[in-house]
């Protein structure tokens, strides 16, 4: 695994293996890796010749209150996690190389941004889809991978990737999650013994969606109150919202159609996110 800094060393490093025709995987992270970004790493590695993972906490994509300075980091426990995993170059730029002084052009995502989280992070996606559209413009990769546990980031970047004509196929892989059904998350570090099982009623909730949709349930608000039941542990939910799959637009009434069924919540001071999609049989309707 070669470690580079500098974006000319990226592209030298990259130009001779796409020359020999070599398929290059990207998975972009903001570190402080777990076996989320792990199972992302390690699809790349299975589907591609090389494997690029870059390690960027991405300061335009936080509002003026949210966590950029305390975010978590360790490094070197980072770097083992991208060896095991099949990593070949691991970029670790500093901010001053992504965003040098006079930096002024940035991607304007549409109405996937304003949605869910858009609605509480103004500005979030904006700086997702800049920094992305930047780092796909440095990797040029083949396959970009990213985790559904970020829903609707998976849904603003493939977009941005059809509407600005990026060559790069993007690839969504499912989310990890502990054994009892937590997602991982970096922001995971932040829950203490008392927070860790009010974290978990989230996962607990979209669960018994799940199964209810699952043994055919299909009323919207029927689907919601289950999963709303056991979130009344966490301090405070921002969204528990069912929307269409592709538009993230709210589904109203029966759910006739691929749904995400998305939840945003504070539990102590830790901001956390999960999702579940509800996908109709084939055979329905017929
Ligand atoms: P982050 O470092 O939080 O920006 O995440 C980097 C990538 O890892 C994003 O594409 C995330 O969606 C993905 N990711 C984070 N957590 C998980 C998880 N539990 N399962 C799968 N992918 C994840």
């Amino acid at each position: 695994m070669r470690v580079v800094r500098s974006i000319a060393d990226l592209r030298a490093l990259l130009r001779p293996l796409r020359e020999q025709g070599h398929r290059i995987g990207f998975v972009p992270t903001m570190g402080f890796l777990h076996e989320g970004h792990g199972a992302l790493i390690r699809q790349s590695a299975a589907r591609c010749d090389a494997t690029v993972v870059s390690i960027f906490v991405n300061p335009t994509q936080f509002g003026p209150s949210e966590d950029l300075a305390s975010y978590p980091r360790d490094l070197e426990r980072d770097q083992n996690l991208c060896l095991e995993a099949g990593t070949t170059v691991l970029f670790l730029p500093e901010v001053a190389e992504i965003y040098p002084t006079g930096f002024q052009t940035h991607v304007e995502p549409g109405s996937l941004a304003e949605a869910l989280c858009g609605q509480f992070r103004p500005g979030h996606f904006r700086g997702v889809a800049t920094v992305v559209a930047k780092l796909f413009n440095m990797v040029q990769p083949d396959l970009a991978f990213f985790g559904q546990k970020d829903y609707q980031q998976t849904a603003v970047i493939r977009r941005m990737a059809r509407d600005l004509n990026l060559p790069v196929d993007v690839v969504v892989v499912p989310t990890i999650r502990e054994a009892d059904g937590l997602a991982l998350s970096s922001r995971n570090i932040y829950l203490d013994e008392e927070a860790r099982p009010r974290a978990l009623t989230l996962s607990v909730g979209l669960m018994a969606a799940k199964a209810a949709f699952d043994n055919g349930e299909r009323d919207g608000a029927q689907l919601l109150a289950l999963a709303r039941q056991p979130m009344t542990a966490a301090d405070s939910i921002q969204y528990l919202d069912l929307v269409d799959a592709q538009s993230l637009e709210p589904i109203q009434g029966r759910v006739d159609r691929t749904a995400a069924l998305c939840v945003a919540a504070f539990v102590g001071t830790t901001r956390l996110i999960d999702n579940v999609l509800l996908t109709p049989s084939t055979t329905e309707g017929n």
